[in-house]
């Protein structure tokens, strides 16, 4: 019998897991921790809008009174979780008080990778958490010449956000072409026209060397020497799953927690989700671990229905689905970009749709500005669909724009 549910995370995935517990009429206690001092907030706007010269949006997804009182959360933030004891379930906090569960769910995300010995110097930040965030948008403020390293896709966002403003920006990217892993090489370097057309100087197949200045960064330091002014540097270089409080917990950590279909992990009670889980997805019969919104939400509502009833258990599966908002487009992928071939149906002004293939089926598409089409595709995936049909439904989407 479940009274008791932990939820460790108190960001998205953590918050859905809670509301979906009381949606599912759970009624024992339910304690959300969370290692920031903040209530559970929206993190997509903070490279977004949340950078505009504009008053800042609000970026928490409930108040407190609806936490506490409507869905008789008890939250315990500001405080991390230490450790894990799977025989005795028992979670340590880092202020020395446990926490006993029946049900757990474990939804800690990633943390920014930082770049090794630059901590001490200001105005050097990563972008994940909204303290970052106030952090970068102040630096912007005071109008900032600001060097992204990583062109990935929070580093573009913030490189657009700086060029919104006016201010000069620079983005440097290790590998010859940006977002590789996430489009492929092809469409990394389609993507990467919008920074030249917006006034971002991107340098490609550029190491940075070392940061330089005197308390306060002045300096990037390339490998080829090049030296490039900034007083505002953002590290946008991955994040990695918050799985080191887990150590010696006995659960599988393998990027990120190791789950099954269901986001069990194998130890009874224990659920994850979010983007520190790295569970089974059966629709591509291969395990995945997602940094994306939208699987992070409907994760933890599945993971938080999962531990109260596991005997009712229902898998998860889904199309990965992720956006991303630069220079006033919209880029928005599904499915997997790992394709034997990609193949762009169109490719006119501000649009792009462009086909993933693996094998004889649709494997993945992305577009730029192709919101009335984008969910379609993931239909298509869902559906395995033959790739031939998937061309033609995607050319027959494409004409109809250019003949209307
Ligand atoms: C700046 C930014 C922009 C983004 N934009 C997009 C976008 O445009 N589209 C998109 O699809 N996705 C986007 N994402 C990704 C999306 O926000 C994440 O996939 C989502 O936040 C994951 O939610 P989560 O709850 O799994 O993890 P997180 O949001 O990482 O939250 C985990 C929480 O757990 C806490 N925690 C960690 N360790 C502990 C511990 N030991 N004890 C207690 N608490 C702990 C952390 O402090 C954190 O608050 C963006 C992410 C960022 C950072």
């Amino acid at each position: 019998m479940t009274h008791r549910l932990v939820v460790v995370g108190a960001s998205l995935a953590g918050l859905r897991a809670v509301e979906a517990a009381r949606k599912s009429g759970f009624d024992g206690q339910i304690t959300l921790v969370g290692s920031e001092e903040h209530l559970p907030y929206d993190r997509p706007p903070l490279s977004k809008a949340y950078l505009d010269d504009a008053e800042p949006p609000t970026v928490e997804f409930r108040d407190e009174v609806t936490l506490r009182g409507e869905l008789a959360v008890e939250l315990e933030l500001g405080i991390a979780a230490t450790g894990l004891d799977t025989d005795s379930r028992v979670i340590a906090l880092a202020d020395g008080r446990e926490l006993t569960y029946d049900a757990l769910v474990i939804a800690t995300g990633a943390t920014a990778r930082r770049l090794p010995g630059t901590d001490s110097l200001v105005g050097v930040h990563a972008l994940r958490t909204l303290d970052d965030a106030a952090q970068i948008r102040a630096a912007l403020n005071a109008g900032a010449r600001t060097v992204v390293i990583g062109a990935g896709f929070i580093g573009s966002e913030i490189a657009s956000g700086a060029r919104k403003r006016g201010l000069p920006v620079t983005v440097i990217e290790a590998l010859p072409t940006p977002l590789i892993r996430a489009v492929g090489e092809e469409m990394g370097s389609r993507l990467a026209r919008l920074h030249v057309e917006n006034g971002t100087e991107l340098r490609c197949g550029a190491g940075v060397e070392r940061l330089e200045g005197n308390g306060r960064v002045e300096l990037v330091v390339l490998s080829d020497g090049t030296k490039i002014r900034a007083d505002l540097v953002v590290v946008g270089i991955g994040a990695v799953p918050a799985t080191d409080w887990l150590r010696g917990s006995g659960l599988r950590i393998d990027n990120g927690i190791v789950c099954d279909e269901n986001l069990w992990t194998g130890t009874p009670g224990v659920y994850a989700a979010g983007d520190v889980a790295n569970w089974h997805n059966p629709l591509f019969g291969r395990r995945m671990r997602l940094e994306h919104w939208t699987s992070a939400a409907q994760q933890g509502a599945s993971a938080a229905r999962n531990a109260l009833n596991p005997d009712a258990a229902k898998p998860y599966s889904t199309v990965p689905y992720f956006w991303s908002d630069w220079y006033g487009s919209r880029i928005q992928f599904v499915g997997s970009p790992d394709a034997d071939e990609i193949v762009t149906i169109e490719d006119r002004g501000d649009r792009l749709t462009a086909l993933y293939r693996a094998g004889d089926r649709l494997s993945g598409a992305l577009t730029l500005n192709g919101q009335a089409d984008i969910m379609k595709f993931s239909g298509l995936i869902t559906k395995r669909t033959e790739w031939g049909d998937a061309v033609r439904f995607a050319e027959s989407r494409c004409s109809a724009r250019a003949t209307a």
